[in-house]
Formats: structure tokens, C-alpha cells, sequence
């Protein structure tokens, strides 16, 4: 079963490589060759007002990154999903942006489900990866994601960008391949360091790619609260090769 869904997720990231190589948005060959690993720059709780300006950052630097869309924003803001989905992963973050675990199942579902039927709708591809809100996972809530073919996303680089003290800089500056950073579609100060957060990445080779289900756990950052969590994701090359 898992292996079979692995099929269907390269299989779709290596259309997604096609179609961005097609608009001729991707790093220049000579960029992609210096890099030396990847890490995944998840953006959550978007789109917003401002994601226009997050991609004017990402496209700048010729980087990508994986939107973890909340249901209702993207209704709000449909054209930023399809900026989004022209230069990277578009994925599910529920519709309200809840305590999913503290829904019943049937609940839960809705805010999955519909949350894919409307990226689904505005970028023609329905998301493969889902990352519950707030990092509340369990054995329903992922069995519910790959019930509709998705696989669960947490991270292990926590920048803390919606703080005060935004770390954003020296988490980028710490990072190592194979990495999956989160930062959010939001707060200012999350723009402001962007730049300088990937120049952290460029000046050490490591470029952003993309995430897909991987049969390797791997540890999720955050774990005082639910246990020693771990998630089935690895990051590789934007192309998928
Ligand atoms: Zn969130």
C-alpha cells in the first residue's frame, strides 16, 4: 500500500517538475549544479494578502518551497494558490485551522477534504501532503490524510518566525540537507528575514526542493507534548530526480 502511494507521489512531483520547467521558472542549470543538498522550506497558514511578496522573495532567489494552505484563505485569495502552485508544492493545512484531534473523525474529514477540493479546483492537482495545525496529530488524523492520499508533513526545524524573537536566521544558518524548515505566510517579520534566511542556505550550497513520502521516519521537532513523534517525509531535488 505504502509503496504504491509512493508511486503516485513521484509520479505526480515529476509532472510538477515538467510543467514549472515548461514556464521557465526554475533555478538556472549552472545554480542547480552547485547545489550540494536540499532542505524543504514549508510555508503554513496561507495564502494571506502578502504571499505575493513571499513569492516575489522565493522567485528572486530561484527557490521553492511547499504552501500548506488553510481551506478558507485560499478561498479568500484564489489567485495566490496559483502563484503558488506555479513555483512549488501546494499541500492541505485544514479548512478552519482547528485543533484537529479535539474533532470528531467525521469532522475532521470535512476539513480535509474540502480544503482539497479547493486547491484542488484552482491548481488542477488535488495535495498529496497534509500538515495537521499546531503539530496535533494522531492515529486518526493521519489515517483520515491518506485515506485521500495524502501523507502527513510535520517539520524539524521550528524557526519560531511567529515570535517576538523571530530565529528565522540562524535556524536557516543551522540547517542541513534533508531539513524540513517551517516558516508562515503572515507575519511581517517573516518577510523581512526571508532574504536573509536563504542566503544562509546559498552561501553553504543547499538549495530547496521538494517533499515527498519517504518510508524513513523521520523526527519531528516539537515532541514534549504528544511523545517521540516521527513523520515519512524526505526532501529531494525540485525535478524529482
Ligand atoms: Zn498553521
Amino acid at each position: 500500500m505504502k509503496r504504491a502511494l509512493a508511486g503516485v507521489v513521484l509520479g505526480a512531483l515529476a509532472l510538477a517538475g515538467c510543467s514549472s520547467a515548461a514556464s521557465g521558472s526554475v533555478p538556472a542549470k549552472a545554480e542547480r549544479r552547485s547545489c550540494v543538498g536540499y532542505v524543504g522550506l514549508t510555508i503554513d497558514d496561507g495564502p494571506t494578502a502578502n504571499t505575493g511578496d513571499l513569492l516575489a522573495i522565493l522567485r528572486a532567489r530561484s527557490a521553492t518551497a511547499t504552501f500548506f494552505n488553510v481551506g478558507a484563505q485560499a478561498q479568500k485569495y484564489p489567485e495566490a494558490v496559483k502563484a503558488e502552485a506555479a513555483i512549488g508544492q501546494v499541500g492541505n493545512h485544514t479548512y478552519s485551522h482547528g485543533f484537529l484531534d479535539q474533532l470528531t473523525d467525521k469532522q475532521a474529514y470535512g476539513e480535509l477534504l474540502g480544503t482539497n477540493q479547493i486547491i484542488e479546483s484552482l491548481t488542477g492537482t488535488a495535495p498529496i501532503l497534509f500538515r495537521p495545525p499546531f503539530d496535533r496529530v494522531n492515529a486518526s488524523t493521519e489515517g483520515i490524510a491518506q485515506s485521500l492520499g495524502m501523507t502527513t508533513v510535520l517539520w524539524n526545524i521550528d524557526t519560531r518566525d511567529y515570535a517576538a524573537k523571530n530565529e528565522m536566521v540562524q535556524r536557516f544558518a543551522g540547517a542541513r540537507a534533508g531539513d524540513i524548515i517551517l516558516i508562515h505566510d503572515g507575519p511581517e517579520r517573516t518577510r523581512r528575514a526571508l532574504p536573509r534566511a536563504l542566503d544562509q542556505l546559498t552561501a553553504r550550497n543547499l538549495c530547496t526542493g521538494n517533499v515527498v513520502l519517504s518510508t524513513t521516519p523521520h523526527f519531528a521537532w516539537h515532541t514534549q507534548k504528544f511523545g517521540d513523534i516521527t513523520f515519512n517525509a524526505k526532501v529531494v531535488p525540485p525535478s524529482g530526480g
